[in-house]
């Protein structure tokens, strides 16, 4: 059933659930992987203006590229079929400036929603790769997102070749220094690239719960361990 903040859209006759952005959101369940549960998986889609945010957003739940977009803010649900198990994706394409303190900062209400997040900077427009490197650092600093929270950064537009402003090295370099993946597509041309840009991050945010999920059992097994050993030397 659909709640009072999601409604449905069609982008060229395919169905999506459109969910518009609110508090509640917040509170949206992490259930966790397991044969009785929903996995639910909330990525956000940062950035500057006109990098093609939208427009990978679309690519990835209609595999078309419609061209024009709109300043639109919102939360796509998504159900994703990947090893023969369903993830529920929510993506949250966001506006730029994310947040209207200063125009690189972002709200900690997205940070805190997300599983994790993806950059996207245009390979031909200089100033959006300086967005996503202040935008990086601002997320490591504030430490609003989950440090297990993977980030990936997208360089788009790639068909544009011979209006390139930023090398592949550079930004494969930058990602690499501050722990992030790295893609370079173009979701004018492809669906592919777009798709694996979105494989990639579900996949992390499995691995960063699996790792979460071993970590609370250490844990368990320490704390039990240090309760036996704290008895019998009483
Ligand atoms: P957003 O503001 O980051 O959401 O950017 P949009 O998705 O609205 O895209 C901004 C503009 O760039 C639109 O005119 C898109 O058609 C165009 N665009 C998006 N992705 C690509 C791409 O891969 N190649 C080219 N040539 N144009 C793109
Ligand atoms: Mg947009």
């Amino acid at each position: 059933m659909q709640s009072p903040h999601s409604t449905l859209k069609t982008f060229k006759g395919e169905m999506v659930v459109l969910v518009k952005p609110s508090p509640q959101l917040g509170n949206v369940s992490k259930a966790m992987d397991g044969n009785h549960h929903k996995v639910e998986a909330n990525v956000l889609l940062l950035g500057a203006e006109n990098v093609g945010k939208s427009a990978l957003t679309v690519r990835f739940l209609t595999r078309r590229f419609i061209g024009e977009y709109g300043d639109i803010e919102s939360i796509y649900n998504h159900i994703d079929k990947t090893d023969g198990r369903e993830i529920s994706l929510n993506i949250w394409d966001s506006l730029y400036p994310q947040s209207c303190e200063t125009t690189e900062s972002i709200s900690d209400k997205q940070l805190q929603w997300a599983d994790g997040v993806i950059l996207v900077y245009s390979i031909c427009d200089r100033s959006s790769f300086e967005v996503v490197r202040q935008q990086v650092q601002l997320i490591r600093q504030t430490r609003k997102l989950s440090a297990s929270a993977p980030i990936i950064i997208v360089g788009n537009k790639r068909d544009l070749l011979h209006q390139r402003a930023v090398s592949s090295e550079e930004g494969r370099l930058f990602a690499l220094s501050a722990d992030c993946g790295f893609f370079e597509i173009s979701a004018a041309e492809t669906y592919h690239g777009v798709l694996l840009v979105f494989h990639e991050i579900l996949d992390l945010i499995k691995e960063s719960r699996a790792l979460k999920k071993g970590m609370a059992g250490i844990k368990g097994i320490v704390r039990s361990v240090s309760a036996v050993f704290g008895k019998k030397w009483e």
